[in-house]
């Protein structure tokens, strides 16, 4: 398709991961956007959470070559021969990233994939991604798109037009709560789910397990009783876990950024298969992920 200049929005991207196989099915490209309004303590994707270009410096891969150490470094990503300062994010514009979508094409087709839109919350940047899932849809490739649903969609028509799935985080569902630890306003994000649950979209909500914040039995109860009617009403097929890691500690420090959950434990699987399983016995499907 020949695309005009209008048809060529702008975005900050801190990733574009080919051949993934998780977050919508088959075999996919991941499109992170970088940016989020929220601040949820155990973000395993720190990098993602300012709009800005940022600087990353990795100690463990730095060979002291010129420097005592890594964090005082003044070289450019350019300059350092292992890597260890990266530069995180891109202003890429709709043509850039669609030209990497087009070389996984041949993946989708066998598997069932396609593009998934990340983040950060990608809805940050939604005239780019509009964008983006236009040109996707036009070239005849499935979308899907992880968000909060906790931010201010401008058109709920191009959305429900251009994702055909949704991956929705439900984190800390009472509203007081919430706001105060995350920022997040659960009530814009029922709204919005709902809005789009009654345009028949496919909907998967998503549940860090989070020990002492989401994984709390009185979350996991009020998650459950918000969840179950649509699950009862064939609204929702099934629900996936995602067990707290530690997996993104270093990079906070990497990013020179505080990180108030290196303390915290990791969640055993025996603590993941309890709450499993009170989904189980409330009739919800549940996918239990490991990554
Ligand atoms: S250039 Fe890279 S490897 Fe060399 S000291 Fe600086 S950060 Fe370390
Ligand atoms: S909403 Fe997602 S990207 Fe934003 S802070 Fe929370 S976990 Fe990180």
């Amino acid at each position: 398709m020949k695309v005009n200049d209008d048809m060529n929005k702008e975005a900050v991207i801190f990733n574009i991961q080919r051949y993934s196989l998780h977050d919508g099915g088959g075999i996919r490209t991941m499109v992170f956007f970088k940016g989020c309004p929220f601040r949820c303590p155990w973000c395993s994707n720190p990098e993602s959470l300012s709009t800005d270009v940022q600087i990353m410096k990795r100690e463990s891969i730095c060979m002291c070559c010129s420097a005592p150490d890594c964090m005082s470094c003044k070289n450019t990503p350019d300059e350092c021969p292992t890597g260890a300062i990266e530069k995180i994010g891109e202003k890429m514009n709709t043509d850039r990233i669609i030209s990497e979508i087009k070389k996984d094409v041949v993946f989708y087709e066998s598997s069932g994939g396609g593009v998934t839109v990340s983040g950060g919350e990608c809805l940050l940047q939604q005239e780019a991604v509009y964008e983006l899932l236009e040109r996707c849809k036009n070239l005849g490739i499935e979308t899907a798109m992880e968000t909060t649903a906790a931010v201010t969609i401008k058109d709920m028509n191009k959305l429900c037009d251009y994702v055909d799935k949704f991956l929705i985080d439900f984190k800390i569902i009472d509203r007081k709560k919430s706001m105060e630890i995350i920022g997040l306003d659960t009530d814009i994000l029922k709204k919005q789910f709902e809005k789009i649950i009654s345009r028949g979209k496919k909907v998967i909500p998503r549940i860090p397990l989070i020990p002492g914040f989401t994984a709390e039995e009185k979350n996991i109860n009020s998650i459950i009783e918000y969840l179950k009617p649509f699950c009862e009403r064939g609204e929702i097929q099934e629900v996936h876990l995602l067990p707290f890691h530690q997996m993104g500690s270093g990079k906070y420090k990497s990013l020179g950024m505080e990180y108030s959950m290196e303390k915290n434990p990791e969640m055993s699987d025996e603590e993941a298969y309890i709450i499993e399983e009170k989904f189980r016995k409330n009739n919800i499907k549940t996918v239990l992920r490991g990554d």
